[in-house]
């Protein structure tokens, strides 16, 4: 199967550089039509400039491939839509969203001052929320439409010194989740990506030898096919270092502890039981989740 985004267009926010920027060259190189948002701020999200997207614009058009660069910042929703009337107008559709932009203000939470707090959730949370508000209604209209957010395992896992970006990227995946059932009769199908790449986000947190296997062009394939015709959706996929993988969530079997024993002491007792892994299942969706209790506390009830 070869993918190819011949007639697509597509934005990749954050992509003066880093892992938006190898997107962004890709996607061009397979045929889409590009805009290449980027603040073209500081790592900690200070400045700005429109410099990075046009070089990067400048690489596409040089390589033969059609873009346009956008300097809104994502964490304002006029710019936002400033930069999808752009697409529209420039290429007459936008097929491809990748939410990429972002940015670190790293402090353990005893710390972080608030304000870093909220300007990194501004940027990678509502930022994705504004960028992908902005395209909706053209992708709902045309019954088509593939949205990335790119997540983090210091978000799905944890990472040290990380409060604000690993909140915010955590609720990515809830963004992504709730997106996924509202996109889907539409055509719109919403995945996330949770990279690992030497980018200047991470240029100081590894040594050179690591650094070496982590070139941002190593986390593309699993983009592009998250944004592909064939994409799935609901799907968080991990890649870096030529690994892919897949991220989920689920939930363990559990205990189902009778009336009269609902206590904390029967919780403790059970602890080891109720968190064990193997029958762990995936749940398709929060409400598939409580028919499922429900239908177990029925069957003991029926059963007692
Ligand atoms: P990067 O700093 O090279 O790229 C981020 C880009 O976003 C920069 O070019 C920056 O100018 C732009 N940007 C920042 N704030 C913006 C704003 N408000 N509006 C528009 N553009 C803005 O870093 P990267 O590693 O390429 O990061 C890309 C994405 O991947 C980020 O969301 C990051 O959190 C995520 N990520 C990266 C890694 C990694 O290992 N590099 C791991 C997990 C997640």
């Amino acid at each position: 199967m070869s993918i190819s985004f011949e007639g697509r267009v597509a934005i990749v926010t954050g992509a003066g550089g880093g892992l938006g920027r190898a997107h962004a060259l890709e996607l061009a190189r397979r045929g889409a039509k590009v805009v290449v948002n980027d603040f073209g701020g500081a790592r900690d999200g200070t400045g700005g400039s429109t410099a990075a997207a046009q070089a990067v614009v400048d690489e596409i058009r040089s390589g033969g491939g059609e873009a346009i660069a956008d300097g809104g910042n994502v964490t304002s929703a006029s710019d936002m839509e400033a930069m999808a009337a752009a697409a529209l107008q420039a290429f007459g559709r936008i097929d491809i969203l990748i939410n990429n932009a972002g940015i670190l203000r790293d402090r353990t939470f005893a710390k972080m001052d608030m304000a870093d707090f909220a300007a990194v959730v501004a940027v990678h949370l509502l930022g994705s929320a504004n960028a992908t508000k902005a395209v909706w209604e053209t992708m709902r209209a045309q019954k088509y439409g593939r949205v990335l957010m790119t997540s983090s395992t210091s978000g799905v896992y944890g990472n040290f010194g990380q409060s604000n970006y690993g909140a915010a990227k955590a609720g990515l995946i809830g963004l992504m989740n709730v997106l996924h059932f509202e996109g889907e009769k539409y055509g719109i199908r919403v995945n996330a990506v949770l990279p690992t790449a030497a980018t200047r986000m991470t240029g100081d947190m590894l040594d050179e030898q690591t650094l070496a296997h982590l070139a941002p062009e190593n986390v593309t394939p699993a983009a592009l096919y998250l944004v592909s015709e064939e994409a799935p959706s609901r799907t968080a996929l991990l890649a870096g270092a030529g690994t892919v993988s897949r991220m989920a969530i689920v939930e363990t079997e559990g205990v189902f502890l009778p009336q009269g024993q609902r206590t904390p002491e029967a919780v403790a007792a059970a602890f080891a039981d109720l968190a064990r892994l193997d029958n762990a299942i995936e749940t398709e969706a929060g409400l598939a989740h409580v028919e499922r209790i429900i239908a177990r506390a029925k069957a003991a009830a029926i059963a007692a």
